[in-house]
């Protein structure tokens, strides 16, 4: 489908400034939907050929600009049970991506003046979202020692504890990312999603963005979302254990029982700058504005900096330049 301006005709696109329809065209707000967009090679707007990829559910015609939702792949069993709309528009998300090149420290100098920006996309990525009970079964044996001195002698007195445990956790919404394209470490990077601001799917929160549809069912892709799961139920398990000068687990099992696993389109912009023949993909959360991506090295700079602090920072700062997270 595409949406149209009932003003002037052109097409309205969803608007994360202002959370509603508009028409960049004239400003308008009221449009109407036009049908028939299903998985057809020509543009509905211009008849011009369209290229449609494998996963993808909206595109955008190359000759007419117009952004077409493919009805096909946001119904029945690819409509989504929810959508973040965007609430980061592309200006907003160039601004933080400015300041972000500017603070880092480790940027050539000419990476900002030299590199091109040869892709912008704001994209909804496929999510499965799980819901899971986690019964943890704990049992250890923990020591507590005092030391005290009486006159010449010290004294050690060691208390030994049968440690148990046994709690009940809910997860709710433990996000995987069901996009091939999309990089599983950096969209776990990309939480965390506020999922209260989540809406009711409609096709116009797509309008003027690129999606897709999940590449994977929930089954296939849930191996991810139980490791997730596993490891916070194990911190959570560990915040009580406390207090121990020794502790031995003899026997540990979470054991997670999924409750529902549900299908959500999540905002994601994309940038891929190019700087001397090498492209930087970087990534804002569209809810958040949260930033994930890797600039180049500047060995000087690095070496400037190791030599004005300490070598150790040096060190653990180059491993940490692959990927890096900054809020
Ligand atoms: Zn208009
Ligand atoms: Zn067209």
């Amino acid at each position: 489908m595409l949406f149209r301006c009932k003003n002037c005709g052109g097409n309205t696109v969803y608007s994360p400034e202002k959370g509603k329809m508009y028409c960049p065209h004239c400003d308008g707000i009221d449009s109407g939907e036009i049908e028939g967009a299903g998985i057809r090679a020509e543009c509905v707007n211009c008849g011009a050929p369209l290229e449609i990829k494998e996963y993808n559910s909206t595109c955008k015609c190359e000759y007419c600009g117009s952004y077409i939702i493919l009805d096909e792949r946001v119904e029945g069993e690819y409509r989504p049970r929810m959508v973040l709309p965007f609430q980061i528009g592309m200006k907003r998300a160039v601004e933080l991506l400015k300041e972000e090149f500017k603070s880092r420290v480790f940027t050539p100098g000419t990476f900002l003046a030299e590199s091109t920006l040869e892709e912008m996309k704001g994209m909804y990525v496929p999510f499965w979202l799980y819901d899971y009970k986690a019964d943890i079964n704990y049992i250890g044996k923990g020591t507590k020692v005092r030391v005290w001195t009486g006159g010449d002698t010290e004294y050690t007195e060691t208390s030994y504890y049968r440690v148990a445990r046994n709690m009940g956790i809910d997860f709710r919404k433990v996000p995987v990312d069901a996009s091939i394209a999309m990089p599983d470490d950096v969209m776990d990077l990309m939480e965390p999603f506020d999922y209260n601001a989540s809406k009711e799917f409609q096709a116009e929160y797509m309008s003027g963005f690129y999606g897709e549809i999940y590449n994977e069912g929930a089954d296939s892709l849930e191996e991810r979302a139980k490791r997730k799961a596993e490891n916070d139920a194990d911190v959570l398990l560990k915040d009580t254990l406390g207090g121990y000068t020794s502790l031995i687990p003899e026997r540990k099992d979470i054991c997670l029982s999924r409750k529902e696993a549900n299908y959500a389109l999540l905002p994601v912009w994309r940038y891929i700058y190019k700087y001397q023949e090498k492209d930087y993909p970087f990534y804002v959360n569209g809810q958040t504005g949260k930033i994930i991506g890797s600039t180049p090295v500047s060995r000087k700079k690095v070496l400037a900096y190791g030599g004005t602090v300490f070598a150790a920072v040096w060190m653990a700062l180059s491993f940490l330049i692959g990927i890096m997270e900054i809020l």
